[in-house]
């Protein structure tokens, strides 16, 4: 755990904002209409390069002037495959879902993203303008699929605009300003800036620079920035409209030059004293092996590992990878990005950080301290062990994890609704009969009526003759306890979902 800190040395951070949904629901014409229609022309155009983020000032409802951070990456190449770095990278999110199509597959993904990051994010039903817009039945699909928006049994705000025209965009920055404030950012101006990488440019004329966003700290005078293996001095600071700054804050998306090599988009970067940043370079290119991996051995592969080995000695650092290669199957490749004697270093976090899908194994070796604060900044796990078969085990979850499969929701069973016994809250105590198949207890349920889905539940309670029961079998009678945020009524059909997950 990193100390605790001072109140008085940490300040508000700019929110960066991600906007995420399906395709051609309006992603970019929304990030297009807000830079053009806030961005003084003149300033970020022409003759600077347009960096995949730009801030635009909002007159809050306090009447004060607040800037906001716009990803404007959905175009952009590295963050298509990248959207979870993206979300990362984010403190807010918009999921865009258009007013013609309501939730689709694309959508339904993002938000997932959104939900396992826990990240706040506020809904825009885009589109309003056109004449198949459909603003009722678009809210009805997102509550259909879990996303409760606000006034429909939830609390994610949830705002109508059109990218075309422009209808509903100052509301929807108002908003984004209010989900912001109630998060609360932060950043503790005292540590040395760190964040993310968005792009690189190489320019013939200034060399390398790259495009960065600073989630935390400030960055120091004179100092340096190292991202991966790559450094530069911090000397040539500019915004995102290509003006000098002097001291940039977290949050502000700005333009570096000065790398000594092009720093990959989406690693993470740290910033500090000359000499201590060049020596974790050092680390950085000693820990890298410098292999070439053949790409021939990934190609039948449907899940590639990578993982940072570190150990305590050279012996223990082999028997971890023996054990690590026995779990390697025609599905499944482990490619070790990096291997080395000794703690589990800044160097090997940032290493780690260049994809989130690598895992980092410490085997009877400690995490140091300045690593352990930059891991948790950047929520990456490393894993110690001191027992071999341990790592075995943990990795099968691992594999398991990330193997494709599909969920599918499968009918376990139907309940006629007979009797509401009482309602209180979310609460419903229900009567009812068991028509097809089984019910369980702690299953999601379908409520269904007159054939058409009204929401979900959860059985929380299962009875049958006054005794709690974990399920109930077809042509049986039983008392159930339902929480849902959907008024269930005699009559009803209970569908109880069981999700299968299946190995594709
Ligand atoms: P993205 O794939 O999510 O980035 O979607 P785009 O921004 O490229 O939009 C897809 C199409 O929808 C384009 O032809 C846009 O001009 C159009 N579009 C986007 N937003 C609106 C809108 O609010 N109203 C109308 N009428 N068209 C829109």
């Amino acid at each position: 755990m990193s100390k605790p800190i001072s109140t008085t040395t940490l300040s508000a951070r700019q929110p960066v904002i991600a906007v995420l949904g399906h395709v051609d629901h309006g992603k970019s014409s929304l990030l297009d209409f807000i830079r053009k229609s806030n961005v003084v022309e003149g300033e970020a155009g022409g003759i600077t390069q347009r960096i995949s983020a730009y801030e635009v000032q909002h007159k809050a409802g306090d009447g004060k002037t607040r800037a906001i951070t716009f990803l404007d990456t959905p175009g952009h190449e590295a963050f298509q495959s990248m959207r979870e770095r993206g979300v990362e990278i984010a403190d807010v999110a918009i999921l865009v879902v258009s007013a013609e199509d309501g939730v689709k597959a694309q959508t339904l993904e993002a938000w997932k993203t959104i939900d396992t990051r826990k990240l706040p994010y506020v809904v825009a039903i885009n589109k309003i303008d056109k004449a198949g817009a459909d603003i009722q039945k678009t809210k009805n699909s997102l509550v259909e699929h879990g996303i409760y928006i606000e006034g429909y049994g939830g609390e994610v705000p949830c705002v109508e605009i059109s990218a075309k025209t422009g209808q509903g965009i100052d509301f929807l920055l108002e908003t984004l300003l209010l989900v912001t404030e109630m998060s609360e950012l932060t950043s503790n101006l005292t540590l040395p800036a760190t964040g993310y990488i968005l792009e690189s440019f190489v320019d013939q004329k200034r060399g390398v620079s790259a495009a960065l966003i600073i989630k935390e700290g400030t960055l120091p005078i004179s100092g340096a920035i190292v991202a991966g293996t790559s450094i530069s001095p911090i000397r040539i600071i500019e915004d995102f409209a290509g003006r000098t700054i002097k001291s940039p804050h977290a949050g502000q998306p700005i333009k570096v030059t000065g790398f000594d090599e092009i720093p990959a988009a989406g690693t993470i970067f740290v910033s500090g004293d000359k000499k201590e940043m060049e020596a974790l370079v050092e680390i950085a290119k000693e820990s890298k092996i410098k292999e070439v991996v053949d790409p021939k051995l990934y190609r039948n592969a449907k899940v590639v590992i990578p993982v940072v080995i570190k150990a305590d000695s050279l012996g223990t650092l082999d028997a971890v990878k023996r054990e690590l290669k026995k779990k390697e199957t025609e599905e499944v490749k482990i490619k070790i990005i990096a291997e080395g004697v000794g703690t589990i270093s800044e160097g090997d976090i940032m290493l780690a950080s260049s994809d989130e899908k690598t895992v980092i194994i410490g085997f009877s070796v400690k995490l140091e301290n300045s690593a352990r604060d930059q891991a948790d900044r950047f929520n990456i796990k490393p894993q110690l062990f001191d027992i071999i078969y341990k790592i075995s085990e943990w990795f099968d979850t691992v594999v398991e994890e990330r193997l494709p499969y599909e969920e599918k929701e499968v009918v376990l069973g139907t309940l006629k609704v007979i009797k509401n016994f009482s309602t209180q809250k979310d609460k419903y105590v229900i009567g009812g009969r068991v028509e097809t198949g089984k019910v369980t207890n702690n299953s999601p349920v379908k409520i269904v009526r007159r054939g058409i889905e009204l929401g979900r539940g959860k059985i929380v309670e299962l009875q049958s003759q006054k005794l709690k029961v974990e399920a109930v079998n077809e042509g049986t009678e039983c008392g159930l306890m339902v929480e849902t945020k959907f008024e269930i009524i005699p009559s009803d059909i209970l569908e109880v979902l069981v999700v299968e997950k299946k190995r594709i």
